[in-house]
């Protein structure tokens, strides 16, 4: 349910409003816009319709939340949500350039990719420190020792730094070197680790899973603000489909789509949706069209020698022309890339 307050409601009403819910064992949220203050309630939908909350003395109007998810959705919150990664926005105008390699291999390589993507303009230095393998003799990642080495090197180069963490066992590890979590298409719906990162204050961005609909992407979503973290980036990374040409198929309606239905920012990965160096600009430059609050790009200086997702990197060079069409693209839109 959506409890809308009087504009005239003073405090004293917001406390005793959030004290009844208290009281009835529902868990309130606040959402103070412009013009208005909102509370959600969540908890059981027959506790609710069994309370008198239109009574409520500042109470103006009382509406159910029709979508199954309640906190991600505009019907919640009207206004685009803006994410804080360090000094960094997502959302509301302001685009992520998240760039850097599949994984953080040593030092050097991570130096000499984060002084590149740091001067074509990238925003937010990602790197694997924990890596999901479709084989469990792939490399799986350096762990800890490449958790210092982003973070290092992040701090080098003043850049946030954005990680995936795979298990709730290691949020609390990720937590003390990262600025923002990143949960993977495998993990979408990992709800442990999903209530996990919920229950720290540190941005989260969330991937969408390989064979999950844009509802279940908000649904994981939901899991992650229902603990309390309302710092959630969506991520469209592309889905399963019959086309075996590129490595996923990019559905870019899901951008407009989750807009329309969530105020949550969204950016797009092109790296992992095709699995092509031809065709990552053009994706790219779609998505910012197309309204994402930013794109996440795979970048490596020596792609061959990768040891992951090397193919599907750009170059340096390539990453820092793209970048030059992205600000002239984002500037005809009027967005920023702070
Ligand atoms: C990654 O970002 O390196 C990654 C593994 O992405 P995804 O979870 O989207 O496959
Ligand atoms: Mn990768």
């Amino acid at each position: 349910m959506i409890i809308v307050l009087k504009p005239e409601a003073t405090q004293s009403d917001l406390e005793h409003i959030l004290k009844r819910i208290e009281e009835w064992g529902l868990r309130p949220h606040v959402s103070r816009g412009e013009h208005r203050t909102i509370v959600g309630v969540i908890g059981d939908e027959q506790k609710l319709q069994a309370q008198p909350l239109a009574a409520l003395p500042g109470v103006e109007q009382v509406l159910p939340i029709l979508k199954p998810f309640k906190l991600a959705s505009r019907e919640f919150k009207k206004s685009d949500t803006v994410i804080q990664v360090g000094r960094v926005r997502i959302g509301g105008g302001s685009l992520a350039m998240i760039a850097g390699p599949c994984a953080v291999e040593n030092y050097e390589i991570l130096d000499t990719i984060a002084a590149a993507v740091k001067a074509a303009g990238a925003n937010i230095l990602r790197g694997g420190a924990f890596k999901p393998r479709t084989s469990p003799y792939s490399f799986q990642g350096l762990g800890e020792v490449g958790l210092r080495i982003l973070h290092d090197i992040g701090q080098k180069y003043d850049m946030p730094v954005v990680t995936e963490v795979m298990d709730p066992r290691q949020v609390e590890l990720v937590n003390r070197y990262a600025d923002m979590f990143q949960i993977g298409a495998r993990n979408m719906q990992n709800f442990d680790l999903l209530r996990e990162v919920g229950r720290t204050q540190k941005p989260v961005l969330l991937k969408r899973g390989m064979s999950a609909t844009v509802k279940d992407l908000l649904l994981s979503a939901e899991y992650i603000l229902s603990e309390g973290n309302q710092q959630v980036v969506l991520c469209e990374r592309g889905v399963r489909t019959f086309e075996d040409s590129t490595r996923n198929t990019l559905d870019l309606s899901a951008v407009p789509n989750v807009k329309g239905q969530s105020h949550l920012p969204i950016i797009v990965d092109p790296s992992h949706a095709t699995g092509r160096p031809d065709l990552i600009p053009s994706m790219a430059r779609a998505a910012v069209a197309a309204g994402a609050d930013g794109v996440h790009i795979e970048v490596h200086c020596a792609p061959e020698k990768a040891l992951s997702d090397g193919p599907q990197a750009l170059l340096p060079s390539q990453y820092a022309e793209l970048m030059r069409e992205l600000r002239r693209l984002a500037e005809l839109l009027g967005k920023v890339i702070s």
